[in-house]
């Protein structure tokens, strides 16, 4: 053991299953791993929002306290820092005199200017990159990522036919040796420029952070409940914790692997039944995969304007019509409802998130990039491809063959019959 590699560790937030983690692991040397708090995305953007709110602070704060311990029990020392990653990555690889870097791969346009920034304050390290995000590996899916399809269905049919879910692995833990004892900070609440605040008691999503509370929450859902039983009934629904999985926010961090979760469906499968909801949660998680596929193929056209298809709209870009929409001010009680929800707890349904893009972008005809940045901002689940993705879908230049506009009156006729969800967030308002 007489080099130490690092791994970096980024939207991968877990010990088990982690693909970067093992391969660090596989090379015999000692292995630490850093996260950094990065200082640039506590700041506000040029839109006037934090490119992370308080909800996802909070939640990574918590995930990365519990990387910590878990990390620890399997004999390594994960370093913390609020900083710019430029700044941290290279004063720990010059410390411990690292050559090999451990990462999960990304792609997208910021994510890899940040890759670069620290980069170009390295010298003579290579970066060893994993690809570890999704359900189906892209080398394990028959297609380059220029013939990915550009309706879902058509990708959907070609991975559940062609393709494989890899096994879930096991990380050793390492002898002590590896452990190296040196206490560094995780930033408080306070120290990223929140106040401390809790969930309101009436919030859809009033879980934590960490990988501990994901697997916990899985447990819940698939075998204590059986509600993953009742999925495809319910996954529609806007009130209470039970009516869909409430994964996303651990999947975008990478608390859990999608492989995992697609392992206890089988596991649930073999052990009580087989129906139409157990299918539809990996059918699901298809989507997620393919929103990074299809970012994969148009690269940075993921956040122009034209989006995928280059269809030209005129969008406008009118500051009282965002702020009303932002607060739950327009016309519609049911897109306000949404919107409050979002503001109040950094959650919203799924149903919820297509009635209010489809509102900003079709009916209010602002510019859908707005939309999808206070999305970026506020989401505790917020995914660089599944948010930048749907909200192309919703605004008709992605993926949506049919270019719908959502008709939010009768949605709310029919997922809110009795006006209870509107209810919950408008309180004294009038609808
Ligand atoms: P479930 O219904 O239980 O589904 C299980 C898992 O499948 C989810 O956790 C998620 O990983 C995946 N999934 C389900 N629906 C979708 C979908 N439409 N697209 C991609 N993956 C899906 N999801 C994010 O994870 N992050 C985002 O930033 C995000 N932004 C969105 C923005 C808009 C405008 C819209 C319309 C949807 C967005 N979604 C996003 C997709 C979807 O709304 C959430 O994944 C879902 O609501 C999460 O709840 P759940 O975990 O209970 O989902």
């Amino acid at each position: 053991m007489n080099k130490t590699v690092l791994v970096w560790f980024t939207n991968n937030q877990r010990v088990e299953d982690n693909r970067v983690l093992e391969a660090a692991i596989k090379t015999g040397h000692q292995v630490i791993g850093v996260y950094c708090f990065n200082k640039r995305v506590y700041e506000l953007n040029q839109f006037g929002f934090k490119k992370i709110d308080r909800f996802r602070a909070k939640f990574i704060q918590k995930s990365i306290t519990d990387l910590k311990t878990a990390l620890k029990q399997k004999n390594i020392t994960l370093f913390t820092f609020y900083d710019l990653p430029e700044n941290c990555i290279p004063s720990i690889c010059e410390e411990f005199n690292i050559k090999d870097i451990y990462i999960q791969q990304e792609w997208t346009f910021e994510e890899l200017s940040e890759f670069e920034i620290v980069n170009a304050a390295l010298t003579d390290v290579t970066f060893i990159e994993v690809y570890d995000q999704f359900l189906f590996h892209p080398d394990d899916v028959p297609m380059a990522f220029s013939e990915v399809a550009e309706v879902f269905t058509v990708f959907r049919k070609i991975c559940e036919k062609k393709s494989k879910v890899r096994s879930t692995i096991d990380i050793p833990v390492l002898g002590a040796s590896n452990f190296v004892d040196v206490e560094t900070k995780i930033p408080s609440l306070e120290d990223l420029g929140f106040k401390a605040f809790e969930q309101p008691a009436h919030s859809a999503f009033p879980l934590e952070g960490g990988e501990n509370a994901a697997k916990k929450r899985l447990e819940h859902y698939f075998f204590k409940t059986k509600k993953l039983g009742f999925y495809k009934k319910t996954r529609n629904g806007l009130i209470g914790v039970d009516y869909s999985s409430k994964f996303s926010p651990w999947l975008a961090n990478g608390s859990i692997s999608a492989r995992y979760i697609y392992e206890k469906v089988k596991l649930f499968e073999k052990e009580h039944y087989k129906n139409q909801s157990t299918y539809w949660m990996i059918f699901e998680l298809i989507w997620r995969d393919y929103f990074k596929f299809i970012s994969l193929k148009h690269g940075t056209k993921l956040f122009l304007r034209d989006g995928f298809k280059e269809r030209k709209y005129e969008w406008q870009m009118n500051h009282k019509a965002i702020s009303q929409w932002i607060n739950g001010e327009t016309a519609e009680p049911f897109v306000n409802a949404n919107m409050i929800e979002l503001k109040e707890t950094g959650w919203m349904s799924n149903r919820g998130r297509q009635n209010v893009a489809s509102y900003f972008a079709k009916t209010m005809k602002q510019d859908w990039r707005i939309g999808a940045a206070y999305f970026e901002s506020l989401l505790l689940d917020y995914d660089v491809h599944s948010n930048y993705g749907n909200w192309q879908y919703v605004a008709g230049v992605g993926n949506d063959p049919r270019d719908r506009v959502f008709n939010v009156k009768n949605q709310a006729e029919r997922y809110d019959p009795n006006g209870k969800f509107q209810r919950t967030w408008l309180q004294k308002e009038l609808f």
